[in-house]
């Protein structure tokens, strides 16, 4: 019998790109829970497809679409948010964490508290809760894995016995499908455009995020948690080709990379087989036909979603959550087409101007944070968008 496995999200880029690795050696997992929010055709095929335990839709309303789904298999159906929860508290050796969004806290609390391994895509939950997240994964032993792609490539070069020896952390932005165009291009711009990511294929909430740089900001949070160096150890590159990863800069001037084609099966790959490899069908990298590798400064005018999230990095406590809650909302209008590409980072601006409530001391104080400043972020939206 392989090893146990759930995946949160199982129907998103990153789940199905999850799947996708383990289906070609089934021997070797053995599938717990998997869970969707909405896709229940999705949920139940993968779900049949692998022979969960069980398969549990965020949606309360489609319980009896998933029942039916399911029927005359052996998974077990659940609904509603407090079933992903304890979903996740079931006890797998593994879990991938790839809800979007601070949806995914609960559930990825849930499985640290369980002391496995983590594999950690959910960004937006580490951003708001980080503190809280990696003491309860010291608290029951569990591994957080990195599998957002610059973090797994810091991870794979980072000497973390000597943290002290390393002296910055810099994070590779590809730019987006907006890394050349003018401000007044992008007040145009339309979701169907910001969602079309030049090198990697995402789901539309991170592909917003990665249009707009606001996606590199919440990377850089992201990375302080993981990596114990001060904030100001962080920063971004602007790298069109997406081929290095992240760089770790050592005192005596030594600088690691990691390199690699765009897939994200490669970074999950290797949280999957930690602190092992194993194969995986992703394209070779071939610097000779690539040719070039461009760097470059990211342009914190024409993207002050990164100045932002900088911002909320350095100041700490309850800015990241409130950066991170008000984007969620602004990228939902502007998804929604009820505000313009530019009023995504307009909106966070002005919810980081509007509230500022002490830092989070517990759980509940994150989620209260996290609710308040999505009220707040929702009424600035519906300001714009009058
Ligand atoms: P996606 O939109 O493709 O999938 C999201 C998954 O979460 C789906 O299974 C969906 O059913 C589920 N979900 C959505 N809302 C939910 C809710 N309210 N409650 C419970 N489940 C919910 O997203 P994705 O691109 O796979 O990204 C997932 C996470 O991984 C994000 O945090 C993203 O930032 C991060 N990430 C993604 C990539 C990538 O290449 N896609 C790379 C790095 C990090
Ligand atoms: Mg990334």
């Amino acid at each position: 019998m392989g090893r146990s496995i759930s995946i949160l999200g199982a129907t998103g880029s990153i789940g199905t790109s999850t799947l996708d690795l383990i289906e070609r050696d089934p021997d070797a997992y053995r599938i717990e829970a998997l869970t969707a929010q909405r896709d229940v055709a999705g949920l139940a095929a993968a779900a049949r497809r692998t022979n969960a335990r069980i398969a549990v839709i965020g949606d309360e309303a489609l319980y009896a679409d998933l029942k039916a789904a399911l029927a005359g298999s052996d998974v077990e159906a659940a609904a509603g948010p407090d079933a992903i929860v304890e979903a996740a508290a079931r006890g797998a050796e593994w879990t991938m964490a790839a809800i979007v969004g601070t949806a995914g806290l609960k559930p990825v609390m849930a499985a640290l508290g369980q002391g496995g391994a983590v594999a950690l895509a959910n960004k937006e939950a580490l951003v708001s809760a980080g503190e809280l997240m990696t003491q309860a994964a010291q608290r029951h032993g569990a591994t957080l894995l990195p599998v957002d792609s610059e973090h797994n490539a810091v991870f794979q070069c980072f000497d973390a016995d000597r943290p002290n020896r390393i002296r910055k952390v810099t994070l590779t932005a590809s730019g987006g499908p907006f890394r050349e165009w003018s401000l007044d291009a992008m007040r145009a711009a339309t979701p169907a455009q910001a969602v079309k990511h030049p090198n990697w294929s995402m789901g539309a909430k991170i592909s917003v995020d990665s249009a707009t740089l606001m996606n590199k900001g919440l990377e850089l949070i992201e990375a302080h948690h993981l990596f114990p160096l001060g904030a100001d150890a962080f920063d971004a590159v602007i790298h069109p080709q997406s081929v290095v990863h992240a760089l770790v800069e050592y005192v005596d001037g030594s600088v690691l990379a990691q390199l690699g084609s765009p897939d994200m099966r490669t970074p999950i790959a290797h949280c999957l087989a930690w602190p092992d490899r194993m194969e995986t069908p992703c394209r070779r990298l071939d610097l000779a036909s690539i040719g070039r590798l461009d760097f470059a400064a990211p342009d914190l005018d024409r993207f002050p979603a990164l100045g932002l999230a900088k911002d909320a990095l350095a100041a700490g406590g309850a800015r990241p959550a409130i950066l991170n809650a008000a984007n969620e909302i602004a990228v939902a209008a502007f998804l929604g087409g009820r505000i313009g590409f530019l009023d995504i980072a307009l909106t966070v601006a002005k919810v980081l101007d509007r509230y500022d409530p002490p830092a989070p001391a517990h759980l509940d104080d994150v989620l209260a944070i996290d609710a308040e400043a999505r009220r707040v972020a929702l009424a600035a939206t519906e300001v714009l968008a009058a």
